[in-house]
């Protein structure tokens, strides 16, 4: 009796215990924050908790007796779920995560672990999931790592993950016994397209190039916006020179066609600089370097090309660093000298006046080509003083035309866009005629077609000065910048300059010759004079009189010459 009462007494007891845990364990289950699914051995759901209910929208009563696959997303395949039971059935468990569907057809993701409990045979008895709503942590951490690692223009990855990708890019190649190159690509002359056309402009060119230059390079081949207008890309997995070679070309080749931003037709070109792994750096550092100055001599070598690096480049740009510093003190000791180009009438046959062409003697480099030191004289805003002799000293000489000719002859004097936008260049044409006694009819101002576009007031307002001076506006190499003839109304323009790649053309290039058609009729019916530039031969100019072209300038009547030179072919005529 005593044993049983204890027995009744320890069975009471045990029972106590074993509901105080069945208690905890329901509060438990109904307090988890994690979603918990109960299904027996053929997948059935047996009991769900009140998170589940929250994360998957479904009661209890909607999912009792049925499987999890009325949770699928549908997002992921058959093999999934395969591999996912697979596990469960081997291992007893599975961990990942997956995307399901809540009840309002919402997707999500979940972090789910699903464990099996089995019965003294060994059989399955009862899978138990637990899961979680991650898509909020994810999308978080997904939109940092976005933000630290990609550019959210062009949505390339950025400097810091293009850094990593060249290493890993290092270390690919390396394995495979194979070479990497490293490319860095600068839009040339992108910043003029900033400041003419507004930065919103200037976003579309480089998301359109970005687009461009990706569908160029390899699969496998990474891209990356590395800063402002420059872009980096990594080639793995390199057997040739020549493989490096081709995708380059591909790069360039890309922007040929003009970008369509805006009713605007632009037309941009990249320099690209290129570093080879092993041979041109040991290190990401190096390589980075190499390639930059790589650039560096595609710019310099006149853009629109690609340059490897080479150890001769360091000497290269000491040179470049020795014609900036000679550059500097060029004005202060007299270098500069203007040569000047018969520009010829073509009705008539007589010479109508001159284009007055810088030439910069360096007591040191000798002389160099003004395509070389303008481009650095502007970068250095040097261009502003060294325009401000070249007007007063080209007005001087025209002046003392006078007496050579029984018709008044022209000057014709370049302006680059930096004297027109930071400078006051109608205040320094103003005194240049001032103090030379030159007619400001005899003017004429030759400006790029990138200013024209600048088109801000304030520069139209400058050009506009000029021709209240009474001195001509002409369009310098037109044709080669934004191809669209359309806006030209829109401004004070008197002279169209027909680019001399287009001159080189009209003979045997259907397109060249249409465009100057085009240029010649569109030009004369504004009111505009045409001038033919670079012709160099009989048929060119036949070419440009037949189309009515009004002057022309060229080797085939004479290159620049100098002052003296000048009033001499003006007196004896051109034969
Ligand atoms: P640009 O204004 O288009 O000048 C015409 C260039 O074509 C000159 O080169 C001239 O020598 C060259 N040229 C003339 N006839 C022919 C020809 O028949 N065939 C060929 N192939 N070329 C011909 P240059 O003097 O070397 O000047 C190059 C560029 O440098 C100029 O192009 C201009 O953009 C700039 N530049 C020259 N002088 C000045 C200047 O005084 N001020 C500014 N801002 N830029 C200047
Ligand atoms: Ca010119
Ligand atoms: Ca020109």
């Amino acid at each position: 009796m005593a044993q049983s009462d204890c027995d009744g007494l320890g069975r009471t007891a045990e029972l106590e215990r074993e509901n105080a845990e069945l208690r905890l364990f329901r509060a438990v289950f109904d307090m988890a924050a994690e979603g918990i699914m109960v299904t027996d051995a053929d997948n059935r759901i047996l009991a769900v908790n009140p998170a589940f209910t929250v994360v998957t929208g479904y009661a209890p009563s909607e999912v009792m007796g049925q499987t999890p696959r009325c949770l699928r997303s549908g997002l992921h395949d058959q093999t999934f779920f395969e591999k996912m039971w697979g596990d469960v059935s081997r291992q007893g468990r599975w961990e990942g995560e997956l995307y399901n569907r809540r009840k309002n057809g919402e997707i999500y993701r979940a972090w789910l672990s699903i464990a099996t409990e089995r019965d003294g045979h060994g059989r399955i008895r009862r899978h138990i999931g637990i899961f979680r709503d991650i898509s909020e942590a994810r999308d978080t951490a997904e939109k940092l790592w976005q933000q630290t690692n990609f550019d959210p223009l062009t949505k390339l990855p950025n400097r810091s993950l293009f850094l990593d990708r060249l290493l890993q890019g290092l270390v690919q190649a390396g394995r495979g016994n194979k070479r990497a190159a490293l490319l860095f690509l600068g839009l040339d002359g992108f910043k003029n397209i900033n400041d003419t056309l507004g930065h919103t402009i200037g976003d579309k060119v480089l998301e359109e190039a970005a687009r461009r230059f990706q569908s160029a390079l390899r699969k496998g081949d990474t891209l990356a916006r590395f800063s402002g207008d420059e872009f980096t890309a990594v080639l793995t997995a390199i057997e040739t020179v020549e493989e490096v070679e081709q995708v380059v070309r591909a790069l360039l080749e890309c922007l040929a066609e003009p970008f369509l931003v805006e009713a605007h037709q632009i037309l941009i070109s990249c320099s690209i600089g290129i570093s080879l792994w092993p041979g041109d750096g040991e290190d990401v550092e190096a390589l980075m370097r190499n390639s930059t100055s790589a650039l560096r001599k595609a710019k310099d070598a006149g853009r629109n090309t690609f340059r490897f690096f080479t150890p001769s480049m360091d000497a290269r740009a000491q040179a470049r660093s020795r014609l900036a510093s000679e550059l500097s003190d060029s004005l202060e000791h007299d270098e500069f000298t203007l040569v000047y180009q018969p520009v010829i009438d073509v009705p008539s046959g007589r010479v109508a006046g001159a284009e007055a062409l810088l030439r910069w003697h360096n007591r040191y480099l000798g002389a160099i080509s003004p395509e070389q030191f303008v481009p650095l004289a502007e970068e250095m805003g040097l261009i502003l003083p060294i325009g401000d002799w070249l007007l007063t000293a080209a007005c001087r000489e025209a002046a003392g035309w006078r007496a050579l000719a029984d018709h008044p002859l022209r000057i014709a004097i370049n302006v680059s866009p930096r004297q027109v936008q930071q400078g006051d260049i109608a205040g320094a044409l103003e005194r240049a005629l001032q103090v030379t006694g030159l007619p400001a009819g005899l003017v004429t101002v030759e400006i790029t077609e990138s200013l024209l576009l600048a088109s801000g007031e304030e520069v139209l307002g400058k050009i506009r000065r000029i021709r209240d001076l009474g001195a001509k506006i002409a369009v310098d190499d037109f044709g080669t910048g934004y191809a669209s003839l359309s806006y030209l109304k829109h401004f004070p323009v008197d002279i169209l300059k027909v680019d001399r790649s287009f001159v080189a053309g009209a003979l045997n290039d259907g397109d060249d010759a249409r465009l100057i058609e085009a240029i010649i009729a569109l030009g004369h019916s504004l009111g505009m004079q045409i001038v033919g530039e670079g012709v160099e031969t009989a048929e060119q100019m036949t070419f440009l009189a037949e189309r009515g072209c009004d002057q022309v300038q060229g080797y085939r009547f004479s290159p620049p010459l100098a002052a003296d030179r000048f009033r001499d072919f003006v007196r004896d005529g051109y034969a």
